[in-house]
């Protein structure tokens, strides 16, 4: 039906005709939408179950991510793309007086995770099926995804995600695949045939109903599965309270939880951890009988891999089937438990490493606490073993302790694997938080530097820049990005430089029409457009960008004839709902906005704009039209990050700290194409260890520091009182915990030197080509083949 634009039109009007019981004149661009996913659905279908069907009959190694979140973002386009098929439909369309660019503006965007974690486990879907790696997701299919950011007032308003309003077209629902999970009830042991078999008594249990959506690789015939699970009521409920029942039920995969940094420790949150993770060992192994029978050699034949801790109830409940259903003693169901699961690590921020309260955890999964009280049993037991009488060690490392279940120790103890995320990150888990878990189990700790998705991030949100890169170097860089590299022949060619020049104006100018647009303001793009966009958290530190914006709006006050190279500074960002202290710095960034757009002296010297409802979509049009990529974290606190990259493969240069992975983007570029400045992640924790630093000193000392700290608390923002005051206390009254002004100098620095830079333009552009020919390392193709081969020992199936 894609074999030529005729044979489509022609496809197309009847299956509208079918659809949508209209005639193609009355019908609307839904329809034409809803026509169009629909056929592509159907489409990839045939491969869908030639991959299934070859996945079956091969017998390979197969590898499951499990992740409470996946950031997807809108599908159309990539789904064309990766399909090859979208020239056709494209001109198909246009023949029809149809705009495909307005059929995906109608696309709600798959907005089921908060940030990047979320969009790394979407970015692996598409590298495991790119690579023809047999490779499934299994996430939860929430009713909302994240709120929908509105800023009224300057302040953050939160509505919610609706995005299944209109139906979604990629899913199938597969109610014959519906498995049943228990909640609460009671265990009882009773000895069956001379051993102790649990029964598991009066549980409330949910329908767990899998939605499955194609995962389509590039150029591949490779069609994945992301299934998704819903929440459903069971269909002959027993209890008396049907209406609550029912309620209850659907709450659990109703909500995404809306924060990434805070372990919130609400039981519908541990619910919805055991929900994901019964339905997906359920449906895994029901397909692994299918293939192979008995489970002993479960851990020769597939991997399960858990995107941080949140899926971790997977390891008691592997332990649960393997014992209780299949009859294996503890050690068996151990050996196969422990080399089937593989564990990521995210973060080192100790607030955000999840712990439940062993009141919640045990009478909602009384069995699986069960489990997990006799695997801290076992592993407390070899420790004692091996040092007797240290019980501090013990305690540090137990998996339950202060009546806590710590998730993190549960993960490293019951996998065969533990990686961090970028290379700094890894050794600080090894030389400090996991420290004595290394110690322990040195061969199970390893680095995965993360990526990103290139064909998204700069195939499909940078056709410009593509299509030189493709006329220079041909078009292979699209499968193998590490061929990226070869651009570099082009670092002196001036009219390659020129070009590139060219296409960043041009993406420029479409990013300035479409603030234009949304917010009635006009922005300069020969202005250095100098973006930071990602969650807002005081560790990402948006509050030193809007404290460098406030000191430039002072010169330029102080001066009027002050010269600088002219800016226009972009945010975008979304605060946990519950997050007081990031809201007050979203307020901050739109109290500087009025002031600095309405002041008449400023004129193109300076914009700042606060792109509400930061999101996949949104975030696709500002990458490509960056000249500045600000990651600006407190040394040590991101893990890796991943807008830095994609920031990078689109040609903006990095003002950041040497954090994350920037450590590892500084390395490839070197020191004369990035802008490195602050504190390093030793210096930060060697100052944590001091207990601090001395903030108060930095504001006493540095008058330009002094005045934007006062600025934040002496009427300097009119129509506010008192608004600011937690800033101004963070700053000096709690010591500044990010160390914010003590960077502050440094980051100054380094914007002076970006104004220089900017002003020779083939330097720019110099430094600009050196970072895209660079960046083909940070596809997540890379990344998953190291995943493969290191952790998952899969290989392509054909
Ligand atoms: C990539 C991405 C992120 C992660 O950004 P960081 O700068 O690495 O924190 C968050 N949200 C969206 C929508 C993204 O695309």
């Amino acid at each position: 039906m894609f074999s030529n634009k005729e044979k489509f039109k022609e496809v197309f009007l009847n299956r509208l005709e079918m659809l949508c019981g209209k005639s193609f004149a009355e019908s609307t661009s839904r329809d034409h939408y809803q026509t169009l996913g629909s056929m592509i659905r159907e489409y990839v279908s045939n491969d869908w179950i030639t991959t299934n069907e070859r996945y079956m009959a091969t017998k390979g190694k197969q590898v499951y991510y499990l992740s409470i979140e996946y950031l997807l973002g809108k599908l159309l386009r990539q789904n064309l793309l990766n399909l090859g098929i979208e020239e056709i439909i494209q001109d198909g369309l246009e023949d029809l007086g149809i705009d495909l660019s307005e059929l995906e503006e109608l696309e709600p965007d798959a907005g089921l995770g908060n940030g990047g974690l979320g969009r790394l486990a979407a970015c692996f879907l598409d590298s495991l099926a790119s690579l023809n790696l047999p490779g499934h997701g299994h996430g939860i299919r929430y009713k909302h995804g994240l709120f929908e950011q509105k800023i009224v007032d300057g302040y953050q308003v939160e509505l919610p995600e609706q995005w299944l309003r209109s139906g979604n077209v990629w899913e199938v629902r597969k109610a014959d695949l519906a498995v049943s999970i228990p909640f609460w009830g009671k265990v009882e042991a009773r000895e069956e045939n001379g051993r102790l078999v649990f029964h598991h008594l009066h549980a409330e249990t949910v329908t767990a109903v899998p939605y499955d959506m194609p995962v389509v690789g590039f150029h591949s015939d490779t069609v994945n599965t992301l299934r998704l699970w819903s929440a459903e009521p069971a269909q002959f409920p027993i209890f008396k309270d049907i209406l609550n029942y029912k309620r209850r039920t659907e709450a659990i995969s109703e909500f995404l939880y809306p924060d990434d940094t805070h372990d919130e420790g609400k039981i519908l949150r541990l619910k919805q951890q055991y929900f994901l993770v019964s339905a997906s060992v359920q449906s895994i192994l029901r397909s692994y009988r299918k293939q192979h029978g008995s489970l002993l050699h479960l851990h020769e034949h597939i991997c399960i891999h858990i995107n941080d801790t949140h899926p971790v109830l997977v390891i008691p409940e592997l332990m649960r089937i393997l014992i209780d259903d299949e009859g294996l003693d503890w050690d068996q169901a151990w050996h196969i438990t422990k080399n089937t699961i593989a564990y990521t690590n995210h973060t080192t921020l100790s607030e955000a490493l999840e712990k439940w309260p062993v009141y919640i955890f045990q009478p909602l999964l009384p069995r699986i606490y069960m489990i997990v009280e006799e695997i801290n049993e076992r592993f407390c037991h070899d420790l004692w073993e091996e040092t007797p009488g240290d019980w501090d060690r013990i305690a540090s490392l137990a998996i339950i302790a202060d009546h806590f279940v710590k998730m993190a120790h549960l993960a490293i103890v019951g996998s065969f694997s533990v990686n961090g995320v970028a290379r700094l990150h890894t050794e600080i888990l090894k030389e400090r938080e996991m420290k004595p878990f290394f110690l322990l189990y040195p061969e199970k700790f390893n680095n995965k530097t993360n990526g990103i998705a290139h064909r998204r991030w700069l195939l499909k949100a940078n056709p410009k820049l593509s299509e030189l890169i493709t006329d220079k170097i041909g078009p292979s860089w699209t499968s193998r990005p590490h061929e990226l590299i070869d651009l570099l022949k082009y670092e002196n060619d001036n009219s390659v430089l020129q070009q590139l020049k060219n296409i960043k104006q041009e993406n420029k100018q479409k990013l300035a029409d479409f603030i234009y647009q949304q917010m009635g303001v006009p922005v300069d793009t020969s202005a250095i457009f100098d973006i930071q966009v990602k969650r807002l958290h005081a560790y990402k530190r948006q509050l030193l960008n809007v404290l460098h914006i406030m000191y430039l709006y002072n010169q330029i006050k102080d001066d009027p004839n002050f010269q600088m190279v002219p800016r226009v500074f972009i945010f975008g960002a979304k605060a946990s709902p519950g997050y007081y202290y990031a809201k007050k710095i979203i307020k901050l960034i739109n109290a500087v906005a009025d002031k600095v757009n309405h002041d008449p002296r400023v004129g193109d010297r300076l914009k700042v704009i606060f792109l509400e409802n930061y999101r996949v979509s949104l975030a696709e049009k500002i990458f490509p039209a960056a000249d500045i990529s600000e990651q600006i974290s407190t040394s040590s606190k991101e893990a890796s990050g991943t807008g830095n990259m994609k920031f990078m493969i689109n040609g903006a240069l990095t003002l950041g700290t040497l954090d994350g992975a920037n450590v590892e983007i500084h390395e490839l570029v070197g020191d004369d194409n990035i802008f490195i400045f602050g504190l390093t992640a030793e210096e930060v924790l060697h100052y944590y260890r001091k207990g601090g630093y001395d903030s108060i000193e930095y504001y006493h000392h540095d008058q330009r520091i002094r005045q934007v700290v006062d600025q934040l608390v002496n009427g300097f923002f009119d129509g506010v009182h008192n608004e600011f005051e937690p800033i101004f206390d963070s700053l000096l009254e709690e010591n500044d915990q990010y160390f914010v002004l003590k960077d502050f100098a440094s980051y100054v620095d380094s914007h002076r030197k970006v104004g220089e830079a900017f002003t020779d333009v083939q330097r720019w552009q110099k430094m600009s080509l050196n970072n895209i020919a660079h960046a083909g390392y940070f596809s997540s193709d890379r990344t998953i083949k190291e995943y493969a081969r290191d952790i998952w020992g899969i290989q392509p199936l054909w």
